[in-house]
Order: C-alpha cells, then sequence, then structure tokens
C-alpha cells in the first residue's frame, strides 16, 4: 500500500492553521514506507509495539522522532529508554518510575503523556480524573527523576456519533487546563476519523495513520 501524499499535505496544511503536530502512525507498516514519509519531510512517527519500534529505528535515519503511543509494560521500557521521543500512555505511577529509572541510566529525560481514560468502552486504556490527581499528587511530593510529564493523551470512544466524541474531546481538554495548570503543553488527541473534532477542541498533536499509509490488516 502506497503512501498518500495528497492526504498527508492536507493534513498538514490544516495542522499548520490549528498549531498542531502530526505523529504518523506507522504501526504495522513497511519502513519503505516511513522512508516515503520521512523524504516528504515527516519527522514524527508513532509505533505501538517495542520490538516493533526498535527494529524500524535501528533501519530508519536517526533524526526520526519515535513516539511510543502504544500500552507500554514496565519490563519492556528499557528497550527504548535509550531513544525514544515522547511516550504517550503512561497510566500508572510504576510505569512513570521504571521509565525515569531506565532514562537515568542513558542520562536521559523523558518526556510522557499521562492517558486518560475519556471513551465509554472499557477496553480502553487509561487513568480516571480522580486516578489522574492523586497520581499527581504523589508526584508533587516525590518528585521523579528521568521522566517530564508534558500533558495528556486519550482516545475518544469508536463511534459514528460525532457530539459523543466531541464531549469526550472537551472533557480532556477540560482536564488538561484544570491539572496542567499552564505548565503542560501538548495535548494528544484525535486520529484518523476524528482528528478535526480534536483540533478544535484544543488538541496540540493528532496521532494519524490509516489516513496517510492506508488501511491496517485487522487482527
Ligand atoms: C493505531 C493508533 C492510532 C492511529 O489510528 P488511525 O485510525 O489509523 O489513524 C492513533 N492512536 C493510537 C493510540 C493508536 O493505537
Amino acid at each position: 500500500m502506497a503512501v498518500n501524499l495528497t492526504q498527508y499535505h492536507s493534513i498538514l496544511s490544516q495542522l499548520e492553521k490549528a498549531g498542531a503536530t502530526l505523529v504518523a502512525v506507522s504501526k504495522t507498516k513497511p519502513v519503505e514506507d516511513i522512508a516515503a514519509l520521512y523524504e516528504a519531510g515527516q519527522r514524527d512517527f508513532g509505533e505501538n509495539y517495542v520490538q516493533e519500534l526498535v527494529d524500524k529505528a535501528a533501519a530508519l535515519p536517526k533524526d526520526i522522532r519515535w513516539h511510543f503511543i502504544g500500552h507500554l509494560q514496565s519490563n519492556k521500557v528499557k528497550y527504548i529508554a535509550p531513544f525514544v521521543h515522547l511516550v504517550h500512555g503512561v497510566d500508572s505511577l510504576r510505569l512513570l518510575q521504571e521509565i525515569g529509572k531506565q532514562a537515568t541510566k542513558h542520562n536521559r529525560c523523558i518526556d510522557c503523556l499521562l492517558q486518560l481514560h475519556i471513551a465509554t468502552e472499557e477496553t480502553k486504556f487509561g487513568l480516571s480524573e480522580n486516578e489522574l490527581e492523586e497520581l499527581l499528587n504523589i508526584v508533587s511530593a516525590n518528585p521523579l527523576t528521568g521522566v517530564r510529564i508534558r500533558g495528556l493523551m486519550g482516545m475518544a470512544s469508536f463511534t459514528s456519533d460525532e457530539q459523543a466524541v466531541q464531549t469526550e474531546f472537551h472533557q480532556l481538554k477540560h482536564i488538561f487546563d484544570r491539572y496542567g495548570k499552564g505548565n503542560w503543553d501538548i495535548l494528544s488527541m484525535g486520529m484518523s476519523g476524528d482528528y478535526q473534532l480534536a483540533l478544535a477542541e484544543g488538541s496540540t498533536l493528532v496521532r494519524i495513520g490509516s489516513l496517510l499509509f492506508g488501511e491496517r490488516d485487522k487482527n
């Protein structure tokens, strides 16, 4: 499946107006497709699986900024700690501590986003607002080294009900403003099907896969 460069430039111009960043989600797609988008100027790419990310990072140019957007297991942090640019889906204190520990081994400080559960589906990962507040209280009492919380990430419900999706993004933005208190600068929300709604609600970073790379095989 070829990369859709027309779509890429159209998305970029929409993001430019909104002042938002594009993370091209390349999970399951071959390195050739990533290289094609890299040639067009794209530098931020997102992956969901640790082994796949490690393999692709080794095979592709070193100035790519790799975003880990999947559910990260604590025992796998060490594999991506040397190079990962931003970890989007952090949803426990234990994971945050492990990222800090592994980052410190490489003299790094890794930027992280805390994942909020905003969708109605039960399968999606993420913190509730209460859990977020609790985590932030612990971290402010005992500051962590090796990690920096830059903001929040969330996934809206998988539904064609635009009003429902918009409401979820609106809530996430509200929580972002409330707990970030002006110190956070990254709100990661919006995918191929809902990024325009996310931008309208204040997203600063969208994660787009299938619009750029074509549909993925369902697994
Ligand atoms: C796969 C994935 C995306 C991209 O999804 P598309 O609908 O293909 O744009 C974005 N965010 C996360 C967390 C993903 O797992």
